[in-house]
């Protein structure tokens, strides 16, 4: 590929759903081809499909970029970035553009209206499925002559516009795959511009490449052979041809696709687990349940995936850059290692940011082989980031986090509470989600926590003479007649009474502490647990607690 400061790429997402990490890692390529060699980048919006596409996606992968940190030069005016001179970047408003060129190809005998119906169509494709042949479409339309295309196009009968191709091989030179030529059998009179006055995506992303001026064209390897026909228009436009680089998938490490899918597999398993027959309240009708359950097939939509998931307590896999947002990676994390998936720097360099990666990308160590995407090794990169970042920039981000996602949790904290969960969380966090997930026993009311009663409750509470219950109960009166309720204070009132009372061995006091409060044998370290729900939380807990094991102990020994 040659370096000059003319280089232009282009990301071209059709707006249905959300930006997928493949997209995201062809984004990521295309902008740093362009910006590590002073070139431009450009974001286009292809919206042709007007069924599937959407603002709300459109506006979903703008986000989505900025939040990776990728601008774009020219595109949709978004926050300070886009606008350009090569605009409308939303191919629904270049209709006139695509028109003009097609009639362009009319004019000169590269292309024609055909009206099949799709019935007509369906026909012929299976006539020829019959007949052991490969379907092609046989050209009918060629035989109406144009007196009589006019008058059909004069009734308002519906028509499609084919490209009449040339009938020779096509020989694609492409930067990762190497070379592959299409045979000319493979390739009839496709479609260019639909009944419903759309060009087809084959038509708007050709010519839009041209006059947008890309000259490189990295894209998922999917489109490898779409490029055939590509090249092909190009031809018989007499526009430039560009570079092709075809970017490998990413998939499970399973080898497959990483998809929405995954998630409903997720949730039928963990609906499975669980035995549910119906669904939680507020989740997903009813309606939806059971057509879901009984078909395999059916997918949930992401909100109702998202709201079924949060009230069983599943965590999805995550597929989307907004995913892995949402659970608490940390994008700089996310550009690293999706840079990883068919790309590397070379000597063994795994840890880098965008502006390397912007100085470092090469197109010719991209690999041709599917990605394996390794969620453990993303995780230890977002647990190696979090944990070396300043603990004031661990609070800010967090908190950022917490107010997108947990509200409920930060108005309960409140913000000195939450810089001492921050503190005592950054430590043993994986991600920004962590200290909000993992720490739901903060947000309950005092007299609705419930004590898990699994072995290692029954062990700290109850086994033992003194048992936790025990201490608990002796230190209650001396928690109550102490008014300081720091994590420093606490320590130096709760340790003393465990070296008198159980042979110094904190933890036999400090984890009937944590049961008592936490609900559970997991909690940020005690004293911070205790300093963050406060005084008087801290000891309704406690009571309570109290009250609940000794009355267990009663029933036990009856
Ligand atoms: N709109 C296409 C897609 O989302 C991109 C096509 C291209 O890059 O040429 O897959």
């Amino acid at each position: 590929m040659s370096d000059t400061a003319s280089i232009v790429t282009r990301f071209a997402p059709s707006p249905s759903g959300n930006l997928h990490v493949g997209g995201a890692r062809t984004a990521l390529f295309c902008w740093a081809f362009a910006k590590g060699r002073g070139g431009r980048f450009v974001l286009r919006i292809e919206d042709t499909d007007q069924k599937r596409s959407s603002d709300a996606a459109s506006i979903g992968f703008a986000k989505d970029l900025h939040w990776l940190g990728i601008f774009w030069d020219e595109g949709p005016l978004w926050q300070g970035t886009g606008g350009g001179e090569h605009g409308p970047y939303f191919q629904s408003e270049r209709l006139d553009i695509y028109n003009a060129q097609l009639q362009r190809l009319i004019d000169a005998g590269h292309a024609y209206y055909a009206f099949e119906t799709a019935a007509e169509l369906d026909a012929k494709r299976k006539a020829a499925t019959a007949a052991g042949r490969a379907y092609r479409y046989d050209r009918a339309a060629l035989q109406l002559d144009s007196a009589q295309v006019s008058a059909n196009l004069a009734s308002g009968m519906p028509a499609v516009i084919r490209l009449k191709c040339p009938g020779r091989d096509v020989t694609i030179c492409d930067e990762v795959l190497g070379e592959a030529t299409i045979p000319a059998t493979e390739i009839d009179d496709f479609v260019i511009r639909k009944a419903d006055g759309f060009p087809t995506y084959h038509f708007a992303v050709v010519v839009d490449d041209e006059l947008m001026r890309i000259t490189h064209v990295l894209r998922a390897q999917e489109h490898f052979t779409n490029t055939a026909r590509h090249m092909l228009l190009q031809d018989a436009l007499g526009f430039r041809r560009p570079v092709y680089a075809h970017l490998p998938i990413i998939c499970n490490p399973d080898g497959s696709k990483m998809s929405k899918r995954d998630k409903d597999k997720a949730l039928r398993k963990a609906v499975a687990e669980r035995s549910l027959t119906s669904p939680p309240a507020a989740t997903v009708d009813a309606s939806v349940w059971n057509a879901w359950l009984a078909d395999k097939n059916i997918q949930l939509d992401l909100d109702a995936a998202q709201r079924l998931a949060d009230s069983i307590g599943v965590a999805l896999p995550e597929i989307n850059v907004d995913d892995f947002k949402r659970s608490g990676y940390l994008p700089e994390v996310i550009v690293n290692f999706l840079a990883l998936n068919g790309w590397s720097p070379g000597n063994d360099i795994e840890k880098f940011d965008l502006e390397f990666l912007r100085t470092h990308f090469d197109p010719r160590r991209v690999v041709k082989t599917p990605a394996k995407f390794d969620r453990a090794k993303l995780l230890s990169f977002n647990c190696d980031a979090i944990t070396s970042m300043p603990a004031e920039e661990f609070e800010r981000r967090a908190a950022a986090h917490g107010s997108a996602y947990h509200p409920d949790f930060m108005a309960r904290l409140g913000p000195s509470g939450f810089t001492m969960l921050a503190r005592a969380s950054q430590e043993r966090s994986k991600t920004l989600d962590e200290m909000f997930r993992g720490n739901r026993f903060l947000l309950v009311a005092d007299d609705e926590l419930c004590w898990e009663m699994g072995k290692q409750v029954q062990k700290a509470m109850l086994d033992g003479s003194p048992c936790g219950a025990d201490h608990l109960e002796a230190l209650l009166p001396i928690l109550e007649g102490h008014a300081s309720w720091s994590a420093a204070d606490l320590e130096a009132l709760v340790k003393p009474f465990a070296d008198e009372r159980a042979a110094g061995q904190l933890g036999k006091v400090a984890q009937p502490l944590r049961v008592a409060v936490a609900g559970g044998t997991v909690s940020p370290p005690i004293f911070d647990t205790l300093a963050i729900l406060g005084r008087e939380s801290s000891l309704a807990r406690i009571r309570r607690c109290v009250t609940h094991f000794k009355s267990l102990r009663e029933a036990n020994t009856r």
